[in-house]
């Protein structure tokens, strides 16, 4: 089944989805594409790819200086093929507004939809490394709700220029929540009052920023069906298996990590006793989740095939 909210609509199964992050220029795809392959067994539905925005910089050459886009990670049209090539797994790219005007990610759509692509997670993105607040591009989008509307729109055939008898796309479109707020955002409640309009814009289905407090994915649930928010909330998962990760999870994505994590982390006497604890924390965490009714688990692996390939063990052990 090629679309996330018709799999979610018609299946029983928990869905379950990967999310993989493009290697950087001048790398090749083939760690990224073993990666995945170790991960086959657990059968996924889906497979995310990410984008990320180019990061700008300012060249000087003879006295003139001229501003470059540098594209730290490009690919991810080419993976998302190369995915469903190889393992027929239906992949699910990221689209972003950074970096895109209305008419390009209009191009993009298009040749999104000529690859047989059905799905898309619409997201404004980052900023690029180096700069503090996100910008859009001259006639490009501010919000991830206007992307969401400017998918739906073409889904109704409407394209930016009027055209004669256009023909439909047909995506899937999914977007981000985050139990935790969104870091700009004053309060949990305003968050929401944007996240609901990116689902009345067009939006079929969620997937959260990830978390580690279970109570953190069932208030935010509650509180987004309490607003009328009625589409599948999808938990996102990271196993965070590290004191690395201690330090840089909460910096880079804005989230909170439980005392006892921390404890389970920094406590341990080697790496291996670390990765151990972490992965038994997550696998609890998701099998609570599982426990509650989620509709799927979504993991974000960003490079990080070992923790999720043992998460996966520990979860799905006895399960299929
Ligand atoms: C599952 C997942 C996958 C991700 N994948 C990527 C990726 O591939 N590439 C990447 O660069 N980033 C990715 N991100 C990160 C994401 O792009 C950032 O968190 C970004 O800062 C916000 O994106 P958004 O789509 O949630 O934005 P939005 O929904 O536009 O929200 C951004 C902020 O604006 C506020 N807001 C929304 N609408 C309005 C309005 N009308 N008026 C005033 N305020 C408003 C919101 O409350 C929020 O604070 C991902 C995040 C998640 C959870």
């Amino acid at each position: 089944m090629a679309k996330v909210i018709d799999w979610l609509k018609q299946n029983r199964k928990l869905l379950f989805s990967l999310e993989i992050t493009p290697p950087d220029r001048g790398k090749s795809v083939d760690d990224i594409l073993s990666g995945i392959e170790t991960l086959m067994p657990f059968d996924p539905q889906f497979i995310n790819v990410t984008y990320h925005q180019p990061h700008m910089v300012y060249e000087e050459k003879e006295g003139v200086i001229t501003r470059r886009p540098r594209r730290k990670k490009p690919g991810t049209v080419g993976i998302c093929s190369a995915i469903r090539n190889r393992f027929q797994v239906e992949p699910v790219p990221h689209l972003i507004c950074g970096s895109f005007n209305r008419f390009e990610t209009e191009d993009t759509l298009i040749d999104l939809h000529f690859l047989g692509i059905e799905n898309i997670l619409a997201l404004r993105g980052d900023p690029p490394p180096g700069q503090a607040r996100y910008l859009p591009e001259k006639e490009g989008h501010q919000y991830a709700s206007q992307l969401v509307e400017q998918i739906a729109q073409l889904n109704r055939g409407q394209y930016l220029e009027e055209l004669e008898d256009p023909f439909p796309t047909n995506f899937c479109i999914g977007v981000a929540g985050y139990p935790e707020k969104h870091f700009e955002s004053p309060n949990l409640e305003k968050d929401l009052v944007y996240l609901k309009h990116k689902v009345e814009m067009g939006a079929e289905y969620i997937i959260t920023q990830m978390f580690f407090d279970f109570h953190q994915y069932k208030n935010f649930v509650e509180q987004a069906r309490a607003m009328g928010i009625d589409v599948p909330i999808i938990p996102g998962l990271k196993p965070l298996v590290s004191k690395t990760q201690i330090l840089t999870i909460p910096s880079s994505f804005h989230v909170n990590i439980p005392a006892e994590l921390v404890g389970l982390i920094e406590d341990a006497r080697t790496r291996d006793q670390a990765f151990a604890n972490g992965i038994r924390y997550l696998a609890r965490l998701t099998e609570q989740l599982i426990v509650y009714g989620v509709p799927g688990i979504h993991v974000f692996t960003m490079g990080q095939g070992r923790a999720a390939k043992a998460l996966l063990e520990t979860v799905f052990a006895g399960r299929r």
